[in-house]
């Protein structure tokens, strides 16, 4: 891999522990030399995580919307910065450049984000990973409301198995070079998206 899309708060969040998981994650991408590409902001674990990365001499490209330049402060020292119209491009241009796509803890925003990707791949529009990091169990409800879901039968084994998810960054960038695209989520036309 040679890029990461990392999602993540644009708030730190309440426990410290978030913003030790955003370093830990930024040292063993950089480590890796695996490039981050992210929200472009520098604002909550999103401005911890660039800012770490950047520090241990990594790449990092933001991509952010004309309209959150000022909102959540785009980080001003990134290898590249991209400014886009919408939100939509914003997120074309994030899976475009990643090989891969992690959610860090976050909010609605880092949920969406990293459903829409894991849908795709459903559909077969990319084989990239999708990966939850489940720093301090942020994640184990939504892990749990998953499998309810997989037990009444609106989410397949399958596919359900398609996101990973592990509780320190080491282990999920392991299981994401590691990721094989079952038969169910071949790439299909990408034109379909
Ligand atoms: P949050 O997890 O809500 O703190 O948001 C994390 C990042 O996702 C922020 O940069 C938000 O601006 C961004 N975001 C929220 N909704 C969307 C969306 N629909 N498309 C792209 N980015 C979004």
């Amino acid at each position: 891999m040679n890029r990461i899309c990392v999602y993540c708060g644009s708030n730190p969040g309440r426990s410290a522990s978030y913003e030790a998981a955003a370093k830990q994650l930024a040292a063993t991408l950089a480590q890796q030399g695996i490039g981050l590409v992210y929200g472009g902001a520098s604002v909550g674990i999103m401005g911890i995580l660039a800012t770490e990365m950047l520090a241990q001499g990594g790449e990092v490209i933001g991509v952010i919307p004309r309209l959150l330049v000022d909102k959540e402060v785009a980080h001003p020292g990134l290898t590249e910065l991209k400014i886009v119209q919408s939100m939509h491009q914003r997120k074309a241009q994030m899976a475009e450049l990643a090989d891969g796509f992690i959610a860090l803890p976050g909010g609605l925003g880092t949920l969406e984000e990293l459903f829409e990707m894991l849908t795709w791949s459903v559909l077969g529009l990319h084989s990239k990973p999708c990966a939850l990091l489940n720093v301090d169990g942020y994640y184990d409800l939504l892990c749990a409301f998953l499998e309810h879901a997989r037990t009444e039968q609106f989410v397949k084994p399958e596919h359900h198995a398609m996101l990973l998810s592990a509780n320190d960054a080491q282990t999920l960038v392991a299981q994401m070079a590691g990721y094989r695209t079952p038969a169910c989520g071949r790439p299909r036309d990408a034109e379909a998206r």
